[in-house]
C-alpha cells in the first residue's frame, strides 16, 4: 500500500508509488509545484505539476508546511531532488491542514522548548531519537544475551541512595516519600534470587547547578551482580559500551550523518579493554595540566573534560577516596582509604557516563558507613538485612542513558538527547 520515503528511493524510475506524511518544504513556482514530504524515515520530493491535472496541482498549493498528505506518482530520477529521486504526482490528499507553523527557522533555544511538542518533528530531533531507540535495543539485547534478568523497581522509595541533597520529596498520604534517584538498592535485593539483574527506568535528581550535562528526570541503565569483583563490573561496562556503540554504527549511519557526527570518532569505542587510570594518577595528569586540585577533591566537569583529552575512547578512573563515594561503597582491602569504585567517562570532554562500585557486603562496616555519613540506620533496616541472610561479594553500576546518547550524537547539550525535558522553570509540555 503505501510505501515510505525510504522505500520510494529504492524503487526504479516509471514505479508507481503512493506514500503519506507532512510537509517538510514547500516552493510554489506556478505551473510546478515542489513539495518535499517528511515522513519517520526521511524525506522525498514531490512534483505537481500540469501534467498532474488542475485539481492535484490546486491542492498542493494548499498543502501548507506540515500539512499531513496522502500522495501517489510515478518515481522519476532528478539530481536536483534530495536523494537523486522525486514523484511527479497523480494524485494528492490533504489530510490535515496546517495552519501558519510557527517554526520558521532561526528562533531561539528558549523558544524551541516552549514548542517543543511541535520541534520534536525537526530532522534532527528525530535523528537523535532514532538513536535513542537503537540504544535503548542494545541495552535489552545484550543483557538478554549475558544471562541477566530484567526487573522492574519501584519510582516512589523511602530513602535516599545518592545523598539527600538531591532528592525530590512528596506527599505520600501525609507522609513523605522520594522519587528514586537510583534503582541500585531494589536490584541488590533481587540478586539474592536471580543473582544478575538489569533494569532501565527513570532517575529524579533535585540538582542544585545547572549545568550541560544534567537532567532532573533521565533515563538510567542499571545492574548488579552477585559473585562479582570491581574488575569483573569493568569487563562488564566496557563490554556493554563497546556492544552499544557498534549497533550504532551498524544501524544509524544516516542519522550520525545527518547530525554531522563523525562515525570515525566513534570507531575506536567498539573496541575494548578501554583504558584504566587510578584517581591518585588522574590528579597527577591533571596537576600536570596547571589544574589546583589535590588529592580528596572530586573531579568536577571541567576537570574531567581536561581528563578526556588524553583519551579518544571512554577510560576508567578507579579507586576513588572513599569519602567521595557513597556510604554502600566497599573500600580497597589493600588500601582501605579508597574505594573499589569506578567511573566511565567518554570522550571528546563528555565525561562521566557510568558510576559503579563493588558493594559493601560486611554488615557491621555498612552499619558503620551509614552511621559515618550521618544517615539512619532504621531507614535501611532491609538493605542491611541483605547483609545478615546469607550475604555475597557483588557489584553493580549505573549508566545515564542521555549522557551516552549525547556523546555518540556528538549533542552539546543534554536536553535534546530526551524527547521531553523537565526544567526547573518549566514543566511543560
Ligand atoms: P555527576 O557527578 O555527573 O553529577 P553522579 O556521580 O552524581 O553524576 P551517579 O549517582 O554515579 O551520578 O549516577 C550514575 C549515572 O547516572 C552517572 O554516571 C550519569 O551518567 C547519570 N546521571 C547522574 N545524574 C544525572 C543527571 N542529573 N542527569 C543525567 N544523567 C545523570
Ligand atoms: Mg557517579
Amino acid at each position: 500500500m503505501y510505501k515510505t520515503t525510504r522505500e520510494v528511493r529504492g524503487l526504479s524510475p516509471g514505479d508507481p508509488a503512493r506514500v503519506r506524511g507532512w510537509v517538510y518544504r514547500h516552493r510554489d513556482l506556478g505551473k510546478r509545484v515542489f513539495i518535499v514530504l517528511r515522513d519517520s524515515e526521511g524525506i522525498l520530493q514531490l512534483v505537481a505539476s500540469e501534467d498532474s491535472g488542475s485539481e492535484v496541482l490546486e491542492e498542493a498549493r494548499r498543502a501548507s508546511i506540515e500539512s499531513s498528505i496522502e500522495a501517489e506518482g510515478i518515481v522519476a530520477r532528478d539530481p536536483r531532488a534530495p536523494g537523486g529521486v522525486e514523484l511527479r504526482l497523480k494524485s494528492l490528499r490533504v489530510v490535515g491542514r496546517a495552519e501558519d507553523f510557527p517554526i520558521k527557522g532561526g528562533e531561539s533555544i528558549d523558544y524551541l522548548l516552549d514548542v517543543r511538542h511541535l520541534w520534536l518533528r525537526s530532522r534532527r530531533l528525530t535523528a537523535v531519537m532514532r538513536i535513542r531507540d537503537t540504544l535503548f535495543n542494545a541495552y535489552r539485547d545484550f543483557f538478554r544475551g549475558r544471562g541477566f534478568w530484567e526487573v522492574s523497581p519501584p519510582m516512589l522509595t523511602q530513602a535516599a541512595v545518592e545523598g539527600g541533597a538531591t532528592l525530590f520529596k512528596v506527599d505520600f498520604f501525609g507522609k513523605p516519600a522520594y522519587l528514586t534517584q537510583s534503582a541500585q538498592l531494589y536490584l541488590e535485593v533481587l540478586i539474592f534470587s536471580l543473582e544478575r539483574v538489569w533494569t532501565l527506568a527513570p532517575s529524579f535528581r533535585a540538582e542544585r547547578s545547572r549545568t550541560r550535562r544534567h537532567l532532573y528526570e533521565y533515563w538510567h541503565l542499571e545492574a548488579e551482580e552477585a559473585w562479582a569483583g570491581m574488575e569483573d563490573e569493568m569487563r562488564l561496562v566496557e563490554d556493554l559500551v563497546a556492544y552499544t556503540v557498534k549497533r550504532v554504527l551498524d544501524e544509524r549511519l544516516e542519522e550520525l550523518e545527518l547530525l554531522k557526527r563523525d562515525p570515525e570518532r566513534l570507531e575506536p569505542s567498539t573496541k575494548t579493554p578501554y583504558p584504566r587510570v587510578r584517581y591518585s594518577e588522574a590528579i597527577e595528569l591533571l596537576r600536570r595540566k596547571g589544574v589546583d586540585i589535590r588529592y580528596g577533591e572530586d573531579l568536577g566537569a571541567d576537570e574531567e573534560r581536561i581528563l578526556t583529552e588524553y583519551y579518544e575512547t571512554p577510560f576508567f578512573v578507579t579507586h576513588f577516596p572513599l569519602e567521595l563515594k557513597s556510604f554502600y561503597m566497599k573500600p580497597d582491602p589493600g588500601n582501605p582509604g579508597e574505594a573499589l569504585a569506578f567511573d566511565l567517562l567518554a570522550p571528546e570532554g563528555v565525561g562521566e557516563i557510568v558510576g559503579g562500585s563493588q558493594r559493601e557486603d560486611d554488615y557491621e562496616r555498612l552499619l558503620n558507613a551509614i552511621r559515618s555519613r550521618g544517615l539512619d540506620p532504621r531507614d535501611y533496616e532491609w538493605y542491611l538485612d541483605l547483609r545478615r541472610y546469607g550475604s555475597v561479594p557483588h557489584s553493580g553500576f549505573g549508566l545515564g542513558v542521555e549522557r551516552q546518547l549525547m556523546w555518540i550524537a556528538g549533542l552539546d547539550h543534554i536536553r535534546d538527547a530526551i524527547p521531553f525535558p523537565r526544567f526547573r522553570d518549566r514543566i511543560y509540555p
